[in-house]
């Protein structure tokens, strides 16, 4: 099989977070226009990558991501894609090694390495299709169906909305559940919604403190029994700063910002994480996450992949899960989408990946169409 050409499709899909039509998710905040869970986005955009080979077959990946998508379709069309033009796929680890040195004066992380990641996500799926096996069983994972966990966007430091919101997630049957919130209030108001014996609360704060505020406020939230605490420290590589926060006896998690896999190493050898979050269209695609696998393994850090993804990059997340242990759960936005681009994005507590070869991704051709916002071919 050769890739014949490259499709590039940006598309964006209004949801709704299940807030009542009056009340705003709360304030946005002026340096949050890029964070995907910031409360002042009502569409979530994917940048999906459709790889074709002169045998008809269709390889699909996915890049970082939202607000960087143009810059990251611009790295795919300018100098990503056509690489991978011509190449033979049963050559894809050495391709994508080739790339990689040819890109590398680009940086281990930004729109080249999430334009590399996408590309490798859906060489994979090809490998995988040529092989006969479902894209799991051809990485060697455990079949089972996935738990998931609900990834709340934010509500702006509303504790009542919180406390809706989480009470709205365990009726749906959630049993893990994620904050994007940084108020004590707001925070204390999820974990009354959730008990500490009923369920797992994980809170993302997305890099706001500095070690001493992060330490402190670590100190105030231990008695709440958080699972983890995400991203507590600027800038989120301060691998020594996480390290002394986590004196304080809160269970931290990092790693979606991390510098590809070196950049986990580097957290790891710093005792800076308990919970290593490395996310498949940013660190590298599938293969970098295996070898932060290997790493996370070796350094006895448990693996949680990122995944604020609604494309190939969650079904490739939702398969690398299986070559995990049995309680990590599957990250999923807690939103409803205006248009399902497949039937998997109406979550539901659990997720079985379809036994067919490769990701098994199978878009829906109008919502494909009806969202698409930009699309561009490299041939
Ligand atoms: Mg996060």
């Amino acid at each position: 099989m050769i890739i014949q050409k490259i499709e590039l499709l940006r598309l964006s899909i209004p949801f709704t977070a299940g807030t009542a039509e009056r009340k705003t998710l709360g304030q946005a905040q002026d340096d949050d226009a890029f964070n995907a869970a910031s409360p002042r986005h009502r569409q979530m955009q994917s940048l999906i990558i459709k790889l074709t080979t002169d045998t008809g077959h269709i390889g699909w990946g996915e890049a970082f991501g939202h607000g960087a998508n143009p810059a990251t379709l611009t790295a795919l069309q300018a100098m990503v894609a056509p690489l991978f033009i011509g190449t033979a796929c049963r050559d894809h680890l050495a391709t994508l090694e080739t790339a990689r040195r040819a890109l590398h004066g680009f940086g281990s992380t930004g729109p080249v390495m999430y334009a590399l990641s996408g590309i490798d996500i859906a060489l994979w799926d090809l490998a995988a299709q040529a092989a006969g096996k479902p894209l799991y069983d051809y990485l060697g994972g455990q079949p089972r169906p996935l738990e998931l966990y609900a990834s709340l966007v934010s509500y702006g430091g509303d504790p009542e909305e919180v406390f809706r919101q989480v009470r709205r997630a365990r009726e749906q049957g959630f049993g893990k559940i994620k904050l994007h919130e940084t108020r004590y209030e707001a925070i204390a108001a999820a974990r009354q919604a959730l008990p500490a014996h009923e369920g797992e609360l994980m809170v993302d704060v997305n890099c706001p403190w500095t070690v001493q505020q992060a330490s402190d406020i670590a100190e105030r939230l231990r008695p709440l029994e958080l699972t983890w605490l995400e991203e507590p420290v600027w800038p989120p590589d301060d691998a020594h700063g996480l390290a002394q926060v986590r004196r304080a006896g809160v269970p931290l998690s990092a790693g979606e910002n991390a510098a590809g896999v070196n950049g986990l190493r580097a957290l790891f050898e710093q005792g800076a994480i308990d919970v290593a979050q490395p996310s498949v269209a940013k660190v590298g695609g599938i293969t970098a996450m295996l070898h932060v696998f290997d790493l996370a393994r070796e350094y006895g850090v448990k693996v949680v992949p990122h995944c604020f993804y609604f494309g190939p990059g969650l079904l490739a997340v939702a398969h690398l899960c299986t070559l995990l242990p049995q309680d990590v759960a599957v990250e999923v936005p807690f939103i409803q989408f205006e248009a399902l681009l497949y039937p998997e994005l109406d979550f539901k507590p659990r997720m079985n990946l379809a036994p067919v070869p490769g990701l098994g991704f199978v878009p829906d051709p109008q919502v494909l169409e009806r969202y698409c916002i930009e699309r561009l071919m490299i041939d």
